[in-house]
């Protein structure tokens, strides 16, 4: 590995000021699943590399009825799994966090570094999608959120400009009745990226759907979505022609992971299950939680 300089700021101007300095040189370490595995491999050299898991603010996991769910960048997937807020209101991200690679690994990763990495495997991402979360990011000119379709533009592409960093994400509060649940289809159970995978979610009977894995970002499944929306009863049958939708959504490439017609078969299982999982969280309500 080339040599670099580690820095470990205590604030957000501190850290600011550093990207500022250094520019492309310079690379945020989070949990560093990610960016070591990639420095390692020599796919990225950089001089500076800034640690952020000594910054207070990070590390803050909150809910209030007003703003929702805050989840700081360095908050881990291990801490998110174990929050009873989490557990309580916003199960399909435990769920998914749950999914990620090993318990250490867990130990170590955070959403906001999946999110950053803009993989289209990511795990979090397609639940951060359908729950509507906001990315909030820091400069020193302010706060900004942007939404999370509109952070991530492409593989490994994000939108931040020169001097910012994400402070976190912020989830909105979820009014009324709902269920949610993130189906991963994979070569094995553990330590393995998504071949496909499915989150959908319901609120108040009013469906969203994302996939993983399909596309160079994640993709939303707007006409799932609306056949979902105009159902009556949904059951295995009443999800065929769902199914057959997801698929007329979607265009995968074959890769080491697998063939395009086999993403296509699994994503409409993935569908299935996820919609099933979610309808049965949905119907549970509150009680059934936890
Ligand atoms: C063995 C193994 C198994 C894995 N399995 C899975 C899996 O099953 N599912 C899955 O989705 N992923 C998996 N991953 C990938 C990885 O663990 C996740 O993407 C993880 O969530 C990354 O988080 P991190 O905190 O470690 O990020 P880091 O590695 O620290 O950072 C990732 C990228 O985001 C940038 N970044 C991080 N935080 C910020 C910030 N606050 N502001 C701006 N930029 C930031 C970094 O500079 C870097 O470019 C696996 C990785 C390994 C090594």
């Amino acid at each position: 590995m080339k040599k670099f300089q580690y820095v470990k700021p205590s604030t957000l101007d501190e850290v600011a000021d550093i990207l500022l300095k250094y520019g492309e040189e310079a690379r945020i370490l989070n949990g560093g699943t990610d960016l070591l595995v990639r420095m390692r491999d020599k796919m990225i050299t950089p001089g500076v590399v800034v640690d952020i898991k000594a910054i207070p603010e990070l590390k803050e996991l909150k809910y209030t009825k007003e703003e929702g769910l805050y989840i700081g960048a360095a908050v881990t997937m291990n801490e998110v799994i174990c929050s009873k807020i989490v557990l309580e209101r916003y199960r399909i991200l435990a769920e998914a966090a749950h999914e990620v690679g090993s318990y250490q690994l867990r130990n170590r990763a955070t959403l906001t570094g999946n999110v950053c990495n803009a993989s289209p495997s990511g795990d979090t991402i397609a639940p951060l999608y359908v729950l509507s979360a906001n990315v909030k990011i820091f400069s020193k000119d302010g706060i900004r959120l942007v939404p999370i379709d509109e952070f991530i533009l492409g593989v490994r592409k994000i939108a931040l400009n020169p001097g910012e960093i994400v402070m976190g994400l912020q989830i909105p509060d979820i009014k009324g009745k709902n269920g949610g649940a993130y189906y991963k289809h994979a070569r094995r159970k553990d330590v393995d990226l998504a071949t496909v995978g499915v989150a959908a979610f319901c609120n108040e009977g009013k469906w969203k759907i994302a996939y993983a894995a399909v596309a160079p970002k994640i993709l939303r499944g707007y006409k799932a979505e609306e056949l979902l929306n105009n159902m009556e009863k949904i059951d295995e049958e009443a999800l065929i022609p769902v199914m057959d939708a997801a698929v007329s959504e979607i265009s995968p490439i074959s890769d080491v992971r697998a063939s395009k017609e086999y993403r296509v078969d699994m994503i409409k299982i993935s569908l299935k299950r996820a919609v099933l999982a979610a309808l049965e969280q949905y119907e549970l309500g509150q009680e059934g939680i936890i």
